[in-house]
């Protein structure tokens, strides 16, 4: 479709719905679809306008855990064909700093308690994401005005001036969450975006008209996770949204028995704890759980499953670089009898390379992923040197992934390239490791790391949380993983602690890990 992309004609054609969108799971507030239309159009003439002169190409930044505030922020930037950049709210300033010297913004939306993350010796302007009728506004000339203020201005369908947006346009400026690497700025197309939702739709059976859907978003918005999820909601489903500004288990019970919430994006971590929890939980009209972001073992599968029969797990596996999704499972049962992350996506051409020589494997055998589709980013940004090395000039997108792909078609995760244990000439998977670990019944979540040693290189070692109560020691953990493995990935050293370090999107931190455990060296 080579047609003007304008998300506000998406809004607009819910906007006699008289649905609720938005769902302040805080207090309660409601927006339809009539008023975030009108939030949207109204903001987005107005960012077009003096003080802010926001123009095509353009680039925003939106520094703020999940608010109802985030969508309408994007979206208005977006429909002017401005480039929607997001920072991780728990970032320090320096590393805000750093992304706002690569991506130069020339508006930040913010909150007033985020606010001094933002680095003065950079020029732009500021709309706070809060209501107009809270406390006085701080002192600082930089900002110019809230998000109700803005929302508030009469929409005005000239307020693009003359600007034309289309498909190939860039909508976003992610940057990756640097889990095994610099994080790099991944830039990605309306049409990138427009795909992905569709995809979602298709793969999870969500429909187009007014959707009964009511979702629950506990993924970070600033992540290509959390901003595909209201995209699709918003946009492609017109499903009510009910926003948690920050993830808690009693306040996420809270909400999907207060709003009846039906569908859940969630990373492994929450299903981690929801299984742990020593009687099921309530779950109210809750029907779907979506997990994805980092593995989900199909251990934690069956766990689930035997704890919340009623609730089908989908999953879903893709990068940033991806917007997103690239393969998918759409039951349960899927990932429940074979653990795989599904079926590619529609329009997805993919094959298994050799790491080494690019030479393409035969079904079963285990290589890297690439992946083709409408959804593989433009590139990253400012950097045609990274993305020579990610993305071929015939479009195969490089995953990083270690995987497989079995007769069926189903894609098996095994590992990130880079995260594999290198143990004398030997490749070990910690992500097999730790699906292993948390097989074990007093075992509750397990993270494996390489542990240097002059000898063999590096070797696994395991991180355990152990059950309540548990006397568990390191000796039986190790046994329990040698009787099951061959000898070159045995665990063989262990250390227990109440908590695996794990980041937005749910991946482990074993960079952190890594530190801890070589400080004592
Ligand atoms: P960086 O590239 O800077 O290290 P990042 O890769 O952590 O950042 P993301 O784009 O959030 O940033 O992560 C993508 C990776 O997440 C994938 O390459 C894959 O390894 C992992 N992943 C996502 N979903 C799944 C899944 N369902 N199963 C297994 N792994 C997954």
């Amino acid at each position: 479709v080579d047609r003007d992309v304008d998300v506000v004609t998406f809004l607009a054609s819910r906007r006699h719905s008289g649905v609720v969108a938005l769902i302040d799971a805080a207090t309660g507030r409601r927006t339809t679809f009539g008023e975030l239309w009108r939030a949207v159009a109204g903001a987005a003439t107005a960012l077009a306008s003096a003080p802010f002169s926001l123009r095509k190409g353009h680039v925003a930044l939106i520094l703020s855990p999940n608010s109802v505030h985030f969508p309408v922020a994007a979206l208005a930037a977006m429909s002017l064909g401005a480039v929607v950049t997001t920072a991780n709210p728990l970032n320090t300033a320096a590393e805000i700093a750093k992304q706002v010297a690569d991506a130069r913004p020339v508006l930040a939306f913010t909150t007033r308690e985020l606010l001094p993350k933002l680095p003065r010796d950079h020029p732009l302007r500021v709309v706070l994401l809060e209501s107009a009728a809270g406390d006085p506004l701080p002192a600082d000339p930089r900002i110019a005005a809230t998000i109700e203020e803005i929302s508030a201005t009469p929409p005005d369908p000239a307020r693009r001036r003359g600007d034309r947006v289309t498909q190939d346009d860039q909508a976003t400026l992610l940057y990756s969450s640097g889990t095994t690497g610099p994080s790099k700025g991944v830039v990605s197309t309306h049409r990138n975006l427009i795909s992905m939702v569709q995809i979602v739709m298709t793969r999870f059976r969500l429909e187009e008209s007014d959707s009964t859907e009511t979702f629950l978003c506990t993924v970070p918005m600033f992540h290509v996770y959390g901003l595909v999820a209201f995209a699709t909601g918003l946009l492609g489903c017109g499903a009510t949204i009910v926003v948690l500004s920050k993830f808690e288990l009693p306040e996420m019970l809270r909400c999907i028995n207060a709003y009846g919430v039906t569908y859940l994006p969630l990373v492994p971590p929450i299903l981690v704890a929801m299984v742990a929890h020593p009687k099921p939980l309530p779950l109210g009209q809750l029907r779907k759980v979506l997990s994805g972001g980092a593995p989900l073992s199909k251990e934690l599968i069956e766990g689930f499953k035997e704890k919340y029969p009623q609730v089908e797990i989908l999953q879903g596996y893709g990068l940033t670089e991806s917007t997103a999704i690239g393969a998918s499972t759409d039951s349960a049962e899927e990932s429940r009898q074979y653990g795989t992350a599904g079926l590619l996506s529609p329009n997805t051409e993919a094959k298994i390379v050799d790491p080494e020589t690019a030479e393409a494997l035969p079904v079963n055998r285990t290589g890297e992923l690439w992946i083709k589709g409408p959804y593989v980013m433009k590139g990253y940004f400012k950097n045609t040197e990274a993305t020579k090395a990610t993305v071929t000039p015939e479009g195969w997108l490089k995953t990083g992934d270690l995987c497989y792909i079995d007769e069926d078609g189903y894609l098996f995760v095994v590992d990130r390239l880079k995260e594999l244990i290198k143990y004398k000439g030997y490749q070990v998977p910690p992500a097999e490791l730790e699906a292993l670990l948390l097989t074990h019944p007093e075992i509750t979540d397990a993270a494996v790391i390489p542990f240097p040693d002059k000898e063999v290189g590096q070797f696994p070692m395991a991180y355990i949380v152990r059950k309540n109560g548990s006397n568990l020691s390191a000796h039986e953990v190790m046994e329990f993983v040698a009787k099951q493995v061959a000898p070159y990935k045995k665990v063989r050293k262990v250390a227990f602690v109440t908590d695996i370090p794990k980041n937005a999107s749910g991946k482990i931190l074993r960079k952190d890990l890594i530190k801890l455990a070589t400080s004592k060296l």
